[in-house]
């Protein structure tokens, strides 16, 4: 049974999504599998980086105190290259030639750089005077064995995953990406390239949601533009429950005739279906699917292809961001600087979602314009927005004026 939709806030249809989704248990995956997860674990190192005193030039390990005075001449008694253990100590008035990386030799205590020094057969002059530790890399220097080098909780970026390999890890314990299938539903809508009949459109949120999945991290599964039918509807969303972790569907949630979507879902699905107070992407359905014991979340967006979108930043995104371990599941806001002003609304009371293009400005400060039409199906204008500006209804941005801005893509120059 449908609950009554009754028109809510945003935080509330919030609140009522994040609450059905419960973060998906962890599990070891290899590094090259884990960019962007969230580790279980607080990682802590087993070993010590470097693992070893080493050189962090080409050039000459010595005894400091010998090249204290300069120019000094010394006897050049070996050769290190990376990765070869040192076969012999330094003594006075000797220095072994050695390369960055290398491990540094016993009773050398500095390392002079190649370019501060002349070679003339198996004597080297040192030109400029060595410091003691100086051109050494401490074992430990960047990591000490014990150090708790990155928390629970931590989403890995690249140089993470570097760390990690640096420290021997060839697998880590994170919550894996999530299996997200999107389908489409519409009679009207033509998938195949084929030249569109009156009445027909091309379909086109597809491609965007599956895109805003993989953006979002998770792995995005595409179960295709299903018909307005019930058995081909039960079918495809029968095949998302077995093979994926959330479902997107996009159409069919409104007040029309053929909002089928809302019919079957209904019949499979513990669903809650909310008229939010946002423009764009008012309706929108939120349940759960298959059993108790494996329950996969819903995502029921609008068709309108903006209000996909919006319906996905604001509803679906954080929700698979929660699921996937994340602490931080929302899209970071900037208070940014409107030029031109935002039109004074009132008497809809929903909070409107403007698309935006955010910029750094000469001033340091974020200034957003408008991307241009603003109607849920004006799509091309919303392409290059990189932020939504929020406005509350009734709120009044004059030209100059301030807006909170969610940020939806990077801010560029
Ligand atoms: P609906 O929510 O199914 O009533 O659809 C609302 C509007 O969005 C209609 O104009 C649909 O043709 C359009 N629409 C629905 N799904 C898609 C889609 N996948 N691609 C492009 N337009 C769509
Ligand atoms: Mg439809």
């Amino acid at each position: 049974m449908a609950t009554v939709e009754q028109v809510i806030p945003l935080a509330e249809a919030q609140r009522r999504v994040l609450d059905g989704c419960a973060v998906a248990p962890a599990e070891p995956v290899a590094l090259a599998e884990a960019l962007g997860c969230v580790l279980l674990d607080a990682a802590v190192a087993a070993e010590a980086i470097p693992p070893f005193d080493n050189s962090s030039v080409d050039g000459y390990a010595l005894r400091a105190a010998d090249a204290a005075d300069v120019p000094v001449k010394l006897a050049v008694v070996d050769e290190l290259p990376a990765g070869r253990a040192p076969s012999r100590a330094v003594g006075a008035g000797e220095a072994i030639r050695i390369m960055t990386g290398a491990a540094i030799p016993p009773g050398a205590d500095a390392v002079v750089m190649v370019e501060d020094t002349d070679l003339d057969g198996e004597v080297v002059t040192v030109r400029r005077a060595a410091t003691p530790a100086g051109g050494i890399r401490p074992a430990g220097d960047d990591v000490r064995r014990g150090d708790v080098v990155f928390d629970a909780g931590t989403a890995l970026g690249p140089a993470h995953l570097g760390v990690l390999a640096s420290l021997g890890r060839l697998e880590v314990a994170v919550h894996p990406r999530l299996r997200v299938g999107v389908l489409s539903t519409g009679d009207e809508l033509v998938a195949d390239g084929a030249p569109l009949q009156p009445g027909q459109i091309r379909e086109s949120n597809k491609d965007m949601l599956l895109a805003l999945v993989a953006q979002a991290n998770a792995v995005p599964v595409d179960l295709g533009l299903v018909r307005d039918e019930r058995g081909a509807l039960v079918a495809a969303l029968e095949q998302g429950v077995g093979d994926c972790n959330a479902l997107i569907t996009s159409g069919g949630v409104s007040m029309g005739l053929y909002d089928l979507v809302k019919v079957v879902l209904d019949e499979i699905g513990r669903m809650q279906w909310m008229q939010v107070a946002i423009k764009p992407a008012k309706p929108f359905a939120f349940g759960l699917l298959g059993g108790d014991e494996r329950p996969v979340p819903v995502f029921g967006l609008p068709g309108n292809p903006v209000s996909s979108l919006v319906s996905f930043e604001l509803l679906a995104r954080p929700a698979l961001r929660q699921m996937m371990g994340h602490r931080c599941i929302e899209r970071p806001t900037v208070r940014a600087l409107a030029p031109d002003g935002f039109d004074r609304r009132h008497g809809d009371d929903k909070t409107h979602f403007a698309r935006v293009r955010a910029a750094f400005a000469p001033d340091g400060r974020v200034h957003v314009r408008s991307t241009g039409a603003q109607g849920s199906h004006q799509l091309a204008a919303s392409a290059s927005a990189n932020g939504l500006a929020v406005l509350p209804d009734g709120v009044d941005v004059a030209p100059g004026g301030e807006v909170d801005v969610l940020l939806i893509g990077a801010i560029g120059p």
